[in-house]
Order: structure tokens, then sequence, then C-alpha cells
């Protein structure tokens, strides 16, 4: 058993799944949750989703070993405040949220010496939210950024490494400010551009119809996929990653740019080495395993 007692605050799709990965193996004695609403902690007691569901924040980081916000990184301060002067000295406190050093602005302050902050960050999610959202196998063979913070010492770190390897996924420490901009490119950006993908076909539709939806599948579907993702998580994530978002932005937008002159001055050549470029990454992330070559884009089935 890697922590004795779990606390785990906001009962959506990471922290359910984390349960869930929890319940494969002997990782945590007792789990308790909370979530805000009301109707949230009901789906859970009616799902088995945590040993105990509590209706109450205080009581839900009673004696808990480790303490996880899984809440839009917008309501993470907010909670570490409500539940900073009732932690368990020697306590851990992590967090999931996507974005770090806001995170780490936030929530810090709010913690009491002698409880340890680790912030991470898994690198697994779906579109979908909420608490039946979640599944066993979601961070297996996937990346949890580990972002140790001035308030972790090196065994709670250590520890939440075990923690995470437990429940299915590789680690890799990683600096607040490397990690937002890392995440800018893989995640924020390409969010992004997929709502404004959707926005623009949205905005046609009054022109060709019906058409989109239904020849949606030539590409167009993936980025509906990925522009369902959660409203308030995502705009929590653009609004506390400002300057790394905006900063590949601008490298996005000029790319484009290069792009778009390229078709106007009918230059196949660049088009053509620019395509086989990227490729050759999607072919690197088959490779290392991060994704399947089926069409769905390898989305795991939901399983519990
Ligand atoms: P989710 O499914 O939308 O669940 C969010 C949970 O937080 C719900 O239980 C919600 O309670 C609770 N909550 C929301 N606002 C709250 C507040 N002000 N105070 C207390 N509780 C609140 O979210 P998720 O996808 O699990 O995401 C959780 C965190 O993980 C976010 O910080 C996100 O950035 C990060 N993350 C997400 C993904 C992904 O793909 N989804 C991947 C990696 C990391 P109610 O249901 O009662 O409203």
């Amino acid at each position: 058993m890697i922590y004795e007692r779990v606390a785990l605050i906001g009962l959506g799709l990471i922290a359910s799944s984390m349960f869930w990965a929890m319940r494969r193996g002997d990782v945590a004695g007792h789990v308790t949750g909370y979530a805000r609403s009301a109707e949230t902690r009901d789906t859970a007691r009616r799902i088995g989703l945590c040993d105990t569901v509590c209706d109450d924040l205080v009581e839900t980081v009673k004696d808990a070993d480790l303490i996880v916000l899984a809440v839009p990184v917008g309501a993470m301060g907010a909670v570490a405040e409500a539940i900073g002067p009732h932690l368990k000295p020697g306590a851990t406190v992590t967090d999931v949220g996507s974005v770090k050093q806001t995170v780490i602005d936030t929530v810090g302050p709010h913690l009491p010496a002698g409880v340890h902050f680790v912030a991470a960050h898994p690198m697994a999610g779906t579109e979908h939210s909420g608490p039946e959202s979640g599944f066993a196998t979601l961070f297996d063979n996937r990346w949890t950024l580990i972002v140790p913070t001035e308030q972790s010492d090196g065994d709670s770190v250590t520890q939440l490494e075990r923690y995470w390897h437990a429940l299915g996924a590789n680690t890799e420490r990683m600096d607040p400010d490397h990690h937002d901009l890392v995440c800018a490119v893989v995640s924020h950006i390409p969010h992004l551009i997929a709502y404004t993908m959707v926005g623009v076909a949205d905005d046609l539709r009054r022109v060709s119809d019906s058409e989109v939806i239904k020849f949606s599948a030539a590409g167009f579907r993936d980025f509906t996929r990925i522009a369902a993702s959660d409203p308030t998580m995502w705009r929590d994530v653009f609004l506390t990653n400002k300057d790394a978002t905006i900063e590949m932005l601008g490298r996005f937008t000029e790319e484009l740019f290069a792009l778009q002159r390229a078709i106007r001055t009918s230059d196949g050549e660049q088009l053509h080495a620019y395509f086989t470029r990227t490729r050759a990454i999607r072919r690197g992330i088959l490779e290392a395993g991060q994704d399947t070559d089926a069409p769905d884009f390898g989305r795991a089935k939901v399983e519990r």
C-alpha cells in the first residue's frame, strides 16, 4: 500500500479514473471523495466511486495522507484555502491541473508548514467529464509530469511517483515554466485550434447546411471530438496559461501564413516537404506507444 488514506477533491473524469485505477491493486487503504454539487456526490455513491463520499470538505481531508485536488484550475486556490487548516501534519497535497505555475502560486500559500505540496499533471484524458466518465485504464502507459515545489521534500516526491506508477503511468519531473510551455504545444493550442475549426464550420453551416455533419469523417470529426471538451476546464486553462499560449499561438500563426503563401504561390515542394515532416512525427508517436493506428485515434474503450 502506498497511502493509507487518500482524499479526492472533485469527482470528475480524472478523479474517478484515479479511483478505479487504485482499486486494481493495493494502492490505498481508504479513499474519501468530495464534489461541489449534491448531484455529483449522489452519482458517486450510486456507482460506488470512493469508499466514503463526504458532504463536507473538512471531513473529506481529515487524517488523509494524500489529498488530490482534481477540480478546474481556477477553483484550486479556493479549495486549498478551505482545507489548509485541517490537513494532517506530514500529509502530501497534489493536484492534477493542466497548468502548473498558476496552481503552485494559488495553492502553495494556503498550505501550512509541515504539509508537502507536489504538483502533478497526468497527460491523459478524454473529451468526457463527470463522475461516470472515468475508467481504470486511463493512465496506463501515459505520462504524468511531476512538478516538485519548494514545499515538497524528497520523500514526498518519490512516494507520489510510486503512486502514479501504481496507477499505470510513467512519470517525469519538470519545472513549472517548462511544463506550461510543453503543454501549450501538445495540448492547449491543439484544443484552441479544434475549438476554432468547429466554430468556423458552424458559421459555414448556414452556407452548406448539413454537409458539415454528413461528410465530417474527412478529418473534421476528430476536431469535433476535441472541441467537445469541458468548457469550464478549458476556459481556466487559457486564462491561467496566458503567456505560453500566446507565445505558441504566435509561432503557429507564422507557420500558417507560410503555408498560406505556399498554397497561393503553388509551391508544391514546400507543402510536400512540410507534410512529410509532420507524417514522421505521427509515426514517432505510434512507435513510442502513445497511440494506436486505429481510425478512432486509438481511443480505449471505456472499462471500469
Ligand atoms: P470534470 O470531469 O469536469 O470534474 C470536475 C470536478 O470538480 C467535478 O466533480 C466538480 O464538481 C468539481 N468542481 C468544479 N468546480 C468546483 C469548485 N469551484 N469547487 C469544488 N469542486 C469543483 O473535470 P476533470 O476532467 O476531471 O478535470 C479535473 C482537473 O484535471 C482539471 O484541473 C483539469 O485541468 C485536469 N485535467 C483534465 C484532463 C482531461 O482531459 N479532462 C486531463 C488532465 C488533467 P461538480 O460535478 O459538483 O460540479
